[in-house]
């Protein structure tokens, strides 16, 4: 590790993975380091007892979080390949309208800042990602969808029947409902690089998959990589950022399995450790203290306002106990003619299932219990909401305590604004509308708490007054330091984050390579 590394890439999720891609095509010598292991594909992937109840992939390290429900200390999963590992796939763009949110809410002090770029600046991005990532999907189908120069990768396959019975009862009720895109390999060898085909299992989301049929980043973009040259140095926690003038020259690193400390030299560093991460390791670098964009590193945290509405049917739901995360429904992204807040609002999806030992040991006695016995009898639609960013949501480093290897514990402090909460009851509603014409006799609606979808805690914008980022994302004040996790963004949408978070990577790195290969 005494080499000086052209590029080194600090977390290997969607922001990290898609920035070293083009670096390495590039030419550049690049170094991912990345505290997770790579995942076992062997039945360990698809058991509900040792991935979600013992927390096979569990990180040592814990984050406090300070929420309306209380305080917890959480421990999120890390692997090669990020949350991309575990993720249920949904590859959604951003719509148009979500670059710039003043027609809605005005340019006030307190309202959510439009992005320094637009749909068309990431469109073409989109376009390689999908391809790279090998998302299905019908284009033409969903109604508010921004305009595409190229079709999706590949078709998806016919909707299982929870799916088919969502998507007859939104059609009923007027609504237009599309198969979601998915990130998933239906079709072996062609698409698939040689790898098996999706079995349509009912453990994808919160699971690694066992037979790589999902595209995460560990079996598609980080192999790509690695075969032009990229070097992954996984169990490894990038612990501080070493600052000479207006460059970060070194980051000292941590073995997590023998707690050696050592340290590897780069002429550019791209964080990418995730929304919590990235700026707890900025501010733990010191980086917090740079004015005047420092103040604001760790603030406008955002995770969706989302919630799940379960539908319970008099009858299985699922009989052939099939994959059917299938669905997606935009009809109320933008709100809802006559119906409070003002728009946007942000979609509705069908969700799979979890599986009983999940729900036994989430909702304890008797709700698990009942739950438990009753999924077969059950139908999930997810509704994702838009959250809007406020400076007091945020991640900071907690003062009292350290994790295993010594590093600052991240603590998050977050509440749902009024408008969040009013989004996700219209959405409720909406969605709970549709089950009831599907058939489904009792329906409960459940508050998503976790932080799956969190960004925005180092803004990218036009100012260092008001972002912690550049428009391209450059941290303002060092030359060679990027930012490329879902922490970039300033608004949430109300949409699936993790193919904006991959095209504006790619658009990162072909802006930094230019300007490395001007060097
Ligand atoms: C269960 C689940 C389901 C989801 N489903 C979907 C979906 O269907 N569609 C969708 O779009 N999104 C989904 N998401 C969200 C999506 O997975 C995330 O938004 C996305 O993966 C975030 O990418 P990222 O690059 O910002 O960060 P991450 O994926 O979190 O990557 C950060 C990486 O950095 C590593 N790291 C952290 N700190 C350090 C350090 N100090 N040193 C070295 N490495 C470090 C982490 O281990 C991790 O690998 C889901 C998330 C979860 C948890
Ligand atoms: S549904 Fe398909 S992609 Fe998902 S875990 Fe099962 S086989 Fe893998």
């Amino acid at each position: 590790m005494g080499d000086v590394w052209d590029v080194v890439v600090i977390g290997t999720g969607f922001g990290g993975s898609l920035a070293a891609l083009p670096a390495v095509g590039a030419g550049l010598r690049v170094l991912l380091v990345e505290r997770g292991r790579w995942v076992d594909r062997d039945d360990s992937a698809w058991d509900a007892t040792q991935i979600l109840v013992e927390r096979k992939y569990r990180s040592a390290s814990p984050y406090r979080m300070h929420t309306r429900f209380g305080r917890s200390t959480i421990y999120p999963d890390e692997a090669v390949g990020g949350k991309s590992v575990f993720y249920g796939a949904a590859s959604m763009r951003f719509r148009e309208q979500d670059f710039d949110l003043t027609s809605t809410f005005g340019t006030g002090a307190d309202a959510p800042p439009a992005w320094p770029i637009r749909y068309t600046d990431l469109a073409p991005f989109y376009d390689e990602v999908e391809q790279l990532l090998g998302v299905s999907g019908v284009s033409g189908v969903d109604p508010t969808e921004p305009p595409r120069a190229r079709g999706y990768a590949h078709e998806p396959p016919a909707y299982s029947e929870p799916a088919r019975r969502v998507a007859q009862a939104a059609t009923t009720l007027g609504l237009r409902p599309f198969p979601l895109p998915l990130a998933i390999n239906y079709h072996g060898g062609a698409g698939g690089e040689g790898r098996q085909s999706c079995v349509q299992c009912m453990t994808c989301d919160l699971f690694p998959c066992k037979i790589s049929a999902k595209n995460d980043l560990a079996v598609t973009v980080i192999p790509q990589a690695q075969r032009s040259g990229a070097q992954v140095l996984h169990s490894t926690i990038a612990a501080r950022l070493v600052r000479t003038g207006d460059a970060i020259t070194e980051v000292e690193c941590i073995d997590a399995r023998t707690q050696h400390r050592f340290v590897v030299r780069c002429r550019l560093c791209i964080v990418s450790a995730g929304a919590i991460a990235s700026p707890a390791l900025l501010l733990s670098s010191g980086l917090g203290d740079l004015e005047p964009n420092g103040a604001l590193v760790g603030r406008y945290l955002m995770r969706h306002c989302s919630g799940i509405v379960i539908g319970l049917f008099p009858f299985p739901t699922n009989p052939a106990r099939r994959f059917h995360k299938q669905v997606g429904i935009t009809d109320f992204y933008h709100g809802h003619e006559g119906d409070e807040p003002r728009g946007p609002w942000g979609m509705i999806q069908g969700l799979q299932t979890p599986p009983p030992e999940f729900i036994l040991a989430e909702g304890g006695f008797p709700i698990g219990v009942i739950g438990a016995r009753t999924v077969h009898r059950h139908i999930y639609l997810i509704c994702i909401g838009q959250d809007l960013p406020q400076p007091e949501n945020r991640v900071a480093l907690d003062p009292a305590r350290r994790d295993a290897y010594g590093q600052p514990v991240p603590l998050v402090r977050h509440r749902y604004c009024r408008h969040d909460l009013a989004v996700r009851r219209a959405l409720y509603r909406q969605a709970a509308r549709i089950l009831r014409e599907a058939g489904a006799v009792i329906r409960v609606r459940k508050p998503i708490n976790t932080f799956s979808h969190v960004v925005g805690t180092c803004r990218f914008g036009a100012s260092p007054e008001t972002a912690v980022l550049d428009p391209w994302c450059r941290f303002y004040g060092m030359r060679n330091l990027f930012v490329v996790d879902g922490s970039f963004m300033p608004t949430s949408a109300g949409v699936n984050p993790s193919l904006t978070i991959a095209a504006n990577a790619l658009r990162v790195a072909a802006a930094i390579h230019e300007r490395l290969g001007a060097a």
